[in-house]
């Protein structure tokens, strides 16, 4: 190694979802929303004037904050947006996790938790979910652990799992000192939000996107919710950072998306329904999972190890992720499409597990 090298911050970067462009490929690894954006974002589109792109954009994002907080009655001072939710949460860890105290976060769950503690120098535990893939809520509990923060996702990923809010309310009761944030990318498909102990919980940050539900992975857009005094924290970390993180097309198409509450529920429904279809093929083809309140599900095969069939599937040109860790090397994260692209997937399946091995 270099002299100059030994001095370098050195991070094991998170590795994201293959993001392969096939025709006719059925893309299920990374959660994205089979159904397109509002067709405001086109209309959007299509009205921009190119010349205003001459100027920089508006540092507060003041359009999306505002549509946001219209959203979730809430005041704009109380919410924060960034690049995706990975750039809030990569904010929020920077902001809140300074104790020195490790954080909290399950021992399955988003691989990017680890990977931020990392990179910011942020001692971590993590705790195990039990056998059910469940998150144990004393376990976080300050007096149980004594930690610097915690963070884990609502449903978790990938396991899909949700933790109920009485659960959550348990654990900032047991954690004043602390903030806790939960990452709800997944909530919209049907798990039950944080965001009403905002009232209760000062210290509590609520992390959401428009990447899964509202069909905007492209767009990057994630935003937090919380009480003013957090949201000026975070503001005041990515003015020292990037005043300009928002776009002005980001900003304009967001908006207009959150505007379109309507459209938004339709989908939202539509992949719900083909969840709940879903886990009835699955159990009927000798899978079992974990009751997913996300757009995906995590399986396991009763009989054929989950990385023969990932390689199967691959052939097909079918894409859903695989994680080679430990406790879930035997299982597949599997998103929900449409109904027509999962009865492709479900035929092929059929096909497949009743082969003579
Ligand atoms: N949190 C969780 C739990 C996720 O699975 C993802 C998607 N990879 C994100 C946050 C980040 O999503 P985005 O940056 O697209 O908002």
């Amino acid at each position: 190694m270099s002299k100059w090298e030994e001095n370098v911050r050195k991070v094991v970067p998170y590795v994201p979802g293959e993001q392969p462009r096939q025709e006719g490929m059925i893309k299920l690894n990374t959660n994205e929303n089979p159904y397109p954006p509002s067709a405001r974002a086109a209309k959007v589109l299509q009205a921009f004037e190119e010349d205003t792109l001459r100027l920089y954009p508006d540092p507060t994002a003041a359009e999306l904050v505002n549509a946001i907080a219209d959203t979730y009655q809430v005041n704009p001072e109380q919410v924060f947006v960034g690049v995706g939710s990975d750039d809030v949460l990569a904010m929020a860890f920077m902001t809140f996790f300074n104790s020195g105290k490790p954080i909290l976060f399950p021992d399955i769950t988003y691989s990017f938790y680890d990977v931020w503690a990392e990179e910011f120098r942020i001692p971590y535990e993590r705790i195990a979910l039990d056998e059910e893939f469940q998150i144990v809520p004393e376990q976080y509990f300050a007096e149980n652990h004594p930690n610097g923060g915690i963070v884990f996702p609502n449903p978790n990923a990938p396991t899909g799992v949700e933790l109920p809010l009485d659960a959550i309310e348990s654990i900032l009761q047991h954690n004043p000192d602390v903030a806790v944030i939960v990452d709800e990318a997944y909530v919209d498909f049907g798990a039950v939000s944080a965001l009403p102990l905002l009232e209760k919980y000062e210290n509590l940050l609520v992390v959401q996107t428009t990447s899964k539900s509202r069909s905007l992975a492209g767009m990057r857009i994630g935003y937090a919710i919380g009480n003013e005094k957090m949201i000026r924290y975070l503001n005041d970390v990515k003015y020292s950072f990037n005043s300009y993180t928002m776009n002005q097309i980001t900003i304009a198409v967001g908006a207009a998306v959150f505007r379109d509450r309507e459209y938004f529920q339709e989908t939202v429904a539509k992949v719900v329904e083909t969840r709940e279809w879903a886990k009835e093929e699955f159990t009927r083809l000798g899978f079992s999972f974990g009751d997913s309140k996300a757009n995906f599900i995590f399986v396991t095969h009763k009989a054929i190890p989950a990385k023969e069939i990932f390689q199967a599937l691959r052939e097909q040109h079918i894409y859903v992720r695989y994680f080679d860790k430990p406790r879930i090397d035997n299982y597949l994260r599997i998103t929900v499409g449409t109904r027509e692209q999962m009865q492709v997937l479900f035929d092929f399946l059929e096909s497949y597990l009743n082969q003579e091995r």
